[in-house]
């Protein structure tokens, strides 16, 4: 990574590369004491999402933490430090024919660590889940510098306080994650995909109920463009072969399938490409999500301003990603314009997330959606009691935690 390291648009006076956890401790107990505003960075790659920190002193990379702790692979599980970059991790996890089923797409950058504060994932969220799925122990230096430990090295044995799942996209706001543990999966033997082309939304939105009522499997279902719909299936050969038959029997039928092909390697990267543009171009990029009963593909974007890249959606997660230039007109208007938008269309159970919103808009909007009194409350006093002077990456969260 380089650059200014600037944390949603915030730089920092100082930047530090501790060679160790014990150093990293060490660093964040004297900036506690200090008194003084801190972030952690991994790869970088995600320093957009959320609100501008109210302060930030220093900036706390994790890159120099790469070790991989202890690998099991009859187990399934790894445990590594926080700075193990994804492109690191399945080279290890390659050599077994293993791999951590998280799709971020920039794994030369993103970092364990990383993927854990965002909670991360991908379109294999759907057979998968997300990092609060996957992860098994976590090792954590709290904002005043005392190191803790939560959760197992194994599936089985964990107990206790959840301290793991606490830490999937608290986005470092609860202290620095520097070690985990994860499981992991056995590589597919065949992973295969078909796309179907539809004349409209409306054939999308029945192919995908065609998929839930038909019970079908598929490791993954996204939509480009409103448009394109993309099955992958993943397993043993024959599987893969016998679900891709009887999904193109039952689904190309449906209404408004103007035509259905399997996908080349390269036609199915280049559809993935289209998936890392939605999540790095453009000066707004958001996150709609809503019930899958709602269908979120058409749930609308910025209607002010020319999207940047194609909208993803993946229906039966409930999840549409979209990029979109900073439009001429008053930069609050758009996301205002949209929540509300998303809100009517799903009757309130909607939600809009900004990863990454253009400088001039963010002194005027909120990145999160506002949260039930109930569990902010929640929210609040664990944040109280994990950092009572407000130092870690301070505002950045949901609500200005
Ligand atoms: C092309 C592209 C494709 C992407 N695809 C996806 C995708 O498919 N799915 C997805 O979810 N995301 C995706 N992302 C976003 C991003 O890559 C991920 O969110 C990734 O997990 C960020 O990891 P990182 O190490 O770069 O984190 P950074 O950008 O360094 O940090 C992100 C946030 O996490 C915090 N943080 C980082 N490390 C730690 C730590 N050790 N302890 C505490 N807090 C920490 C930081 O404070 C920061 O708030 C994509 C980004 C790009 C550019």
């Amino acid at each position: 990574m380089t650059g200014s390291f600037a944390v949603a648009g915030v730089t920092p006076r100082d930047v530090v590369t501790p060679a160790t956890i014990d150093e990293l401790a060490e660093i964040v107990r004297g900036l506690h004491a200090d008194r003084k505003a801190f972030a952690f960075i991994g790869g970088g790659t995600e320093l957009e999402l959320g609100n501008a920190p109210r302060a930030l002193d220093t900036v706390v990379r994790t890159s120099a933490l790469d070790r991989v702790i202890e690998y099991a692979p009859e187990d399934q599980t790894i445990t590594l430090e926080a700075g193990v970059t994804l492109a690191e991790l399945d080279r290890v996890l390659g050599a077994h024919g293993q791999m951590l089923p998280i799709d971020v797409a920039d794994r030369d950058q993103a970092t364990v660590g990383g993927i854990i504060a965002t909670g991360a994932y991908g379109r294999r969220r759907l057979r998968y889940g997300t990092v609060k799925d996957l992860i098994v122990g976590v090792g954590i230096v709290r904002p005043d510098g005392v190191r803790a430990r939560g959760g197992g090295k194994v599936v089985k044995n964990v107990a206790g306080f959840d301290l793991p799942k606490l830490m999937v996209g608290a986005l470092g706001t609860l202290g620095a994650i520097v070690t985990a543990t994860l499981r992991v999966y056995p590589v597919p033997a065949s992973v295969r995909a078909v796309v179907l082309h539809f004349d409209g939304a409306a054939g999308v939105a029945s192919a995908v109920a065609v998929l839930v009522e038909q019970r079908f499997e598929p490791e993954s279902v996204v939509v480009y463009n409103y448009g394109a719909l993309v099955v992958t299936f993943a397993g043993t050969a024959g599987g893969v072969d016998a679900q891709i038959a009887a999904m193109l029997g039952a689904v190309a039928a449906a209404s408004g399938c103007v035509n259905a092909a399997e996908l080349s390697d390269l036609e199915r990267e280049s559809y993935e490409q289209r998936e890392r543009a939605v999540r790095r171009d453009g000066d707004w990029r958001v996150r709609i999500v809503a019930p899958p009963a709602y269908p979120v593909t058409t749930l609308g974007s910025f209607a002010a301003s020319p999207p940047l890249a194609v909208p993803v959606a993946y229906p039966l997660l409930g999840i549409a990603l979209h990029a979109h230039a900073a439009a001429d007109a008053p930069p609050e208007r758009h996301l205002t314009d949209l929540r509300d938008n998303v809100s009517a269309q799903t009757r309130g159970t909607g939600a809009v997330i900004a990863h990454a919103i253009p400088a001039v808009a963010r002194p005027h909007v909120d990145a999160w959606p506002k949260l039930p009194p109930a569990q902010f409350a929640t929210m609040r006093a664990m944040k109280n009691n994990f950092d009572p002077h407000g130092l870690c990456n301070p505002g950045r969260f949901i609500g200005g935690l």
